[in-house]
């Protein structure tokens, strides 16, 4: 089976086991964890900001953030597919109180218009009220938003009195696949959210970045969340292990999709090439007349799994683990298992 389902199906590599075996621990919860605390210094530099915090998972990170960035009544405004709206549970609602308004968007980048509008529409105080913006963004494969143009929507939300919160559960990926370094884009929003479970291959773990101010009350909330650890040593070694081992090697993973899309694309699949901006490839049902779970019954019975992306839409996702080979027979096995015959375009 050739599963493309997603980039958290990474298993840790023997050199990460081995340097999660090795690692130094001590109690986290006294900050006493010297590989934790090491983990937190490197990232908040790689993130542009004074301080970082370990978390178990990205989902905790962004709940947090909208704790601090926000109160009771406020508006969060994003991306109508972004993670935060779609994938946490309503947890905006439940553990920060917050309304949502969610924008329509090209590539998942809201525009100023829409985010002002958003804004200005609404009863909600501005200072209790947030943006969260999404690099690579998730629902719109894996798209990365410019630095100009991420600088220029925080812009927007400043002038309106408003928080920005980044999740950037893939923020290492838009920075392999644009050369930009990760603290372009996070040193621009109050909190970023990295997720090391994803493309970086490790079994856990998050990270948030922010001011001490703002982290040292992240902490709290950690406490509050059921996310203080001890030994967590064992964890950030995979993490420091991923920053320095994991990230270059995202390149390959991105070949691998843009290859990947070509000889979907080449075969007269509805894939969308240049949109393949990093390990992503999206595959549009609509045009094939396919459900979902038709698709996803077919291409398992030749041998490959994909994965949703949002309504009407697959994925195919590029990891550490998905090889050459694997791609190449992905190319011959999903148009087939489609209903479409190789050599036919569109
Ligand atoms: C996966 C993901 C998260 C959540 O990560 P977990 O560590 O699984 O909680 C948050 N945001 C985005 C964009 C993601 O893709």
């Amino acid at each position: 089976m050739i599963d493309l389902r997603s980039d958290t199906l990474t298993k840790p590599t023997a050199g990460m086991r081995a340097a999660m075996a090795a690692a130094e621990v001590g109690d986290e919860q006294f900050r006493e964890d010297p590989t934790t605390n090491a983990l937190q210094s490197r990232m908040a530099e790689i993130l542009g900001h004074e301080a970082a915090l370990l978390l178990p998972t990205a989902t905790m990170a962004n709940q947090i953030a909208l704790r601090l960035l926000t109160h009771p009544g406020g508006l969060l405004i994003a991306e109508e597919r972004t993670h935060v709206i779609v994938f946490e549970f309503g947890g905006p609602a439940v553990h920060a109180g917050l309304m949502t308004q969610p924008l329509s968007a090209e590539a998942g980048r809201p525009s100023i218009e829409a985010i002002r509008t958003a804004a200005e529409g609404s009863e909600s105080r501005r200072d209790a009220s947030v943006l969260v913006l999404e690099n690579t963004h998730r629902s719109s494969g894996g798209r990365v938003w410019p630095v100009d143009e991420l600088a220029a929507a925080v812009d927007a939300a400043r002038d309106l009195g408003i928080a920005v919160h980044l999740d950037g559960a893939r923020l290492f990926n838009a920075s392999v696949a644009a050369g930009v370094a990760p603290s372009a884009w996070g040193a621009l929003a109050d909190t970023v959210t990295v997720c090391f479970s994803k493309g970086l291959g490790c079994p856990l773990g998050a990270v948030l970045a922010g001011s001490r101010e703002l982290i040292d009350r992240a902490w709290e909330e950690k406490f509050r969340f059921g996310g203080a650890l001890r030994q967590s040593g064992v964890l950030a070694a995979a993490m420091l292990y991923a920053v320095d081992h994991h990230v270059e090697r995202l390149a390959e993973d991105h070949a691998r999709a843009r290859r990947l899309a070509e000889g979907l694309a080449n075969a007269g699949l509805p894939v969308d090439v240049d949109a393949t901006e990093t390990n992503f490839v999206a595959i549009d049902l609509a045009p094939l007349g396919l459900s979902y779970d038709d698709a996803e019954a077919r291409v398992e019975r030749e041998g490959v799994q994909l994965g949703f992306l949002r309504p009407g839409v697959m994925r195919a996702v590029t990891h550490i683990d998905v090889s050459d080979d694997d791609v190449d027979r992905a190319v011959d096995r999903i148009p087939a298992a489609l209903g479409i015959r190789s050599g036919v375009g569109v």
